[in-house]
């Protein structure tokens, strides 16, 4: 991974290659990242750079076989630690090193990647939750206690360090705080109020902005997007390139749009439509787990989007024109009375899904107490 590979961003890079060349790398660095600016491939990037054997002035050489190495993910002393989970069957332990030959192709397939596609890669029963383990530590530990076995720096890379149990990252303090001699923690993270604090405290905080709307453009010349998409998308995509991915090849947001109304049209009177609305549960429950919470994280933002098209100026809408059609009539249902509790619901929901709660039960509950809001107007 290249400087040159990643959108925008120059500021950053100009301060990662900076603290290279001035050799004074901060041994603990905290990326903070809003989804999709590339916190995850300036942290690849910057460890090649870092360690490249020909650098130039503002980018790694590419070529070098440090550079080879790192491009494919398999250098022995750039180290990841992503969030996993146990899986029995596979006889794996949540460990990144467990899963090293799917996280190369995760990453490499896309190096924008959030934790949905993560956990779609991984394949697991819906049911699962990632995190990063007590095993995950140790093995950091272990990693970090070898001598460098080429590199100038040794890079561990920790994506998503809010997954963290409170034992698990309490047992890499030390290390963070002072780790061994020429190795540099890079913690990578879009969820910065849910870091531990002791954490926060050893960490040298990197805030990597959002995507300018001229960076996106750049993307979508190249994509050969028409000019009269490309307005809306740059909107839609509210500065995150895995967004304007999406977007880009029919977003899966226009399928969550759908099923929105489907389920609010089930929910109207649901005791009417009793047996469809259990077939849309039933649906439901069979989606992957962090596609539920993705849901109801959905679900919160269109109540936002229906208070906009009831009160505000609907050029401020973030819908596609075809999300937007079917709502702007659904619209009044969610309104200034009732959008407070609307956004409750879903978010205990969201909630509720994270602690492995019943999801048949909870969303027919769930169900009706929407049936009651919708009656408020
Ligand atoms: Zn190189």
């Amino acid at each position: 991974m290249q400087f040159k590979n990643i959108i925008g961003q120059q500021a950053i890079k100009n301060r990662l290659i900076q603290s290279v060349q001035n050799e004074r790398l901060p041994h603990a660095q905290l990326f903070y990242e809003h989804e999709g600016s590339g916190g995850l491939a300036l942290a690849v990037a910057y460890a090649q750079y870092a360690n490249c054997l020909n650098p130039g002035p503002d980018d790694s050489c590419g070529t070098c076989s440090a550079c080879h190495k790192i491009n494919k993910l398999i250098h022995p002393d750039i180290h990841f630690a992503v969030p996993t989970a146990a899986d029995s069957k596979r006889e794996k332990l949540a460990r990144t090193s467990d899963y090293a030959g799917i996280w190369q192709q995760s990453f490499l397939n896309n190096p924008y990647l959030n934790l949905n596609d993560w956990f779609a890669d991984l394949n697991f029963e819906t049911n699962k939750q990632l995190f990063l383990s007590v095993e995950e530590s140790a093995d950091i530990i272990k990693k970090l206690s070898y001598k460098n076995f080429e590199a100038r720096y040794k890079f561990c890379i920790i994506w998503c360090p809010e997954k963290w149990n409170t034992s698990a990252a309490n047992a890499l303090l030390k290390l963070i705080e002072e780790p061994p001699p020429a190795t540099i923690f890079i913690l990578v993270t879009e969820h910065y109020d849910q870091i531990i604090s002791t954490i926060l405290s050893r960490t040298q905080l990197v805030k990597i902005p959002r995507l300018t709307q001229d960076e996106l453009i750049t993307v979508l010349q190249a994509e050969q997007i028409p000019i009269e998409k490309q307005a809306s998308l740059i909107h839609l995509s509210n500065g995150s390139y895995r967004l304007l991915q999406d977007l880009m090849h029919e977003s899966q947001d226009d399928n969550y749009a759908t099923d929105f109304l489907v389920w609010m049209r089930l929910c109207f009177n649901p005791i009417k439509t009793y047996a469809p609305l259990l077939n849309w549960i039933e649906g439901f429950v069979k989606k992957k787990r962090e596609q539920q919470k993705h849901y109801f994280a959905f679900c919160m933002e269109t109540c936002r989007e229906c208070l906009l098209i009831n009160y505000a100026d609907t050029s401020m809408v973030r819908f596609t024109d075809n999300q937007f059609k079917g709502l702007s009539a659904f619209a009044p249902y969610i309104n200034q009375n009732n959008a407070s509790e609307f956004v409750q619901l879903f978010s205990d929901a969201l909630y509720h899904i994270d602690r492995n709660a019943n999801a048949k039960i909870m969303l027919l509950d769930l169900s009706f107490k929407i049936a009651k809001l919708m009656k408020i107007r």
